[in-house]
């Protein structure tokens, strides 16, 4: 069993290894958290809230550090690791402040002399997260489910254990009871072993598709509820009566954040024909305003790929796609480096279906337009994608706008000029090969209860 190395994405220096756990010393490890469920879903609520109330706190406290963790273990830069940490810091503190009230019975009135809904835990719930948001993907899950009375196993991704020994070590920080959240230090092999475990009691993964058919199919046989956070292929329809600067800022936004390495990119421009060129002007005029350099430095707005096998997967489907028409419009520097893996910003024109750009996940600095007649045909290339996580439109015309972000697009969120982006409040989920399931919100915290009806004569 191979250890985990956690590797600076900017130099390919090692920053950390991490043994294994033997399947013994998980089978311990997942005991003791069981051993705590029933101290924990006891606590009252309101006492619940208040360690997320203590996390929040301790994140705002220690963002720097934790911060350049992030920037040194999967290349985030530092502006945007702080933006990570707010955002943990607040959903930590949208669930204490809510969670009370999401979780409350419901009386339902029959002809019982009291019948009521009350949301009860399940146990120990599994978390298998990936590297590319490393804090908030785990806060996202953690604070609603431990507010409604579960434990929690954390399978971070094996690039990043710094980042999940920092976040297990929050938890124990705040003093929330012992084990009632721990980290396991295993790779992706060991997770069906883990959700065989008769004390795991539902999986919730963020991760490729792939990994979320994986985990599917093994929870599927052993009967244990999932919620599947997958990939994407978000559609930025822009029609031709957009706003072309706030089309083009969003596009850019939405594709560069987290160095493009994000689900809910914005990963394909489709772009009405009659504004082609101007947008095409303005997005390269935009794109090279940004700077690709080490995440570390203050300037850097696009740090490197999480690592070489993702920076030269990128390359392959860029240089397919050129290959089978799509033009390279826009191309930046990187920096000289021969062990960083820095991939350059780059704009392709001219993609079509068929192509690696348009019908896989470009995870990575490069966007990709696409020419549509007009708005009937920009809709159908929007949803010709297995995926359905994030979608845009821009057009001056709101109520239209509505109806095409409402109605018509297969998408889990539909966005009126704005790029899409995740929000506490919001639910946050996909449909098609995205995943099922939510997250966020009064409806995230619903999915790992059980929805229990009381019936009293
Ligand atoms: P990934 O390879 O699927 O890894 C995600 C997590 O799943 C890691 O902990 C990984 O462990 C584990 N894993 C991988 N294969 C597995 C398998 N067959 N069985 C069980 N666990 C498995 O994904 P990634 O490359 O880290 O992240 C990028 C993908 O995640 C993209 O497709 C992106 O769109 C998606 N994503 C989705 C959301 C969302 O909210 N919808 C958010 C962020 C990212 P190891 O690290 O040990 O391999």
């Amino acid at each position: 069993m191979s250890d985990l190395r956690s590797i600076n994405p900017s130099n390919g220096d090692i920053v950390g290894v991490y043994p294994q756990l033997s399947e013994q010393e998980l089978n311990q490890l997942i005991a003791e958290v069981n051993s705590e469920f029933d101290l924990w879903r006891r606590i009252p609520i309101k006492d619940r809230c208040k360690y997320f109330k203590y996390l929040a706190e301790a994140i705002q406290i220690r963002k720097d550090e934790f911060a350049r963790l992030m920037a040194l273990e999967m290349g985030k830069p530092l502006f945007q690791g702080i933006g990570e940490l707010d955002k943990c810091a607040w959903v930590c503190d949208y669930y204490a402040d809510n969670g009370e009230k999401f979780l409350a019975d419901q009386t339902i009135k029959t002809d019982a002399s009291d019948s009521y809904v009350s949301f009860q835990p399940l146990g120990v719930i599994l978390a298998v997260m990936p590297w590319n948001f490393p804090f908030w993907q785990v806060f996202r899950f953690a604070a609603p489910s431990m507010i409604a009375g579960n434990v929690a196993v954390l399978k971070h991704a094996s690039n990043v254990q710094g980042c999940a020994d920092a976040i297990e070590g929050l938890f124990i920080e705040v003093g929330i009871p012992n084990n009632t959240f721990r980290n396991l230090t295993i790779d992706s092999s060991k997770v069906d072993y883990v959700i065989e475990n008769p004390f795991v009691k539902a999986v919730s993964l963020t991760g490729s598709t792939s990994a979320g058919k994986s985990v599917a199919q093994k929870a599927g046989s052993v009967l244990k509820k999932t919620v599947l956070e997958l990939g994407g292929s978000d559609p930025y329809v822009v029609l031709k009566d957009a706003d072309l600067d706030i089309a083009v800022d969003s596009c850019v936004s939405g594709r560069l954040l987290n160095s493009g390495q994000s689900c809910i990119a914005a990963k394909r421009f489709i772009v009405d024909i009659n504004i082609q060129s101007e947008f095409e002007k303005k997005i390269i005029n935009k794109m090279n305003k940004q700077k690709v350099g080490d995440p570390f430095l203050d300037k850097s707005t696009v740090g490197p790929m999480v690592n070489k096998a993702a920076k030269d997967e990128l390359a392959i489907q860029v240089l397919k796609s050129i290959d089978q028409g799509a033009k390279l419009i826009y191309e930046s520097d990187i920096p000289k480096s021969k062990t960083g893996c820095y991939h350059p910003i780059m704009v392709l024109s001219n993609v079509k279906p068929g192509m690696p750009a348009f019908d896989e996940e470009l995870f990575g600095p490069v966007g990709c337009i696409i020419t549509a007649q007009d708005e009937s045909e920009a809709i159908s290339l929007a949803n010709q994608t297995v995926y359905g996580l994030g979608a845009a439109v821009f057009t001056s015309d709101i109520e239209k706008g509505k109806e095409i972000a409402n109605i018509e697009l297969e998408a889990g969120a539909g966005f009126v000029n704005d790029f899409v982006r995740s929000d506490p409040r919001l639910p946050f989920g996909g449909v098609k090969e995205s995943g099922y399931g939510n997250e966020l919100s009064s409806y995230g915290i619903l999915e790992f209860v059980n929805i229990k009806t009381v019936y009293v004569r």
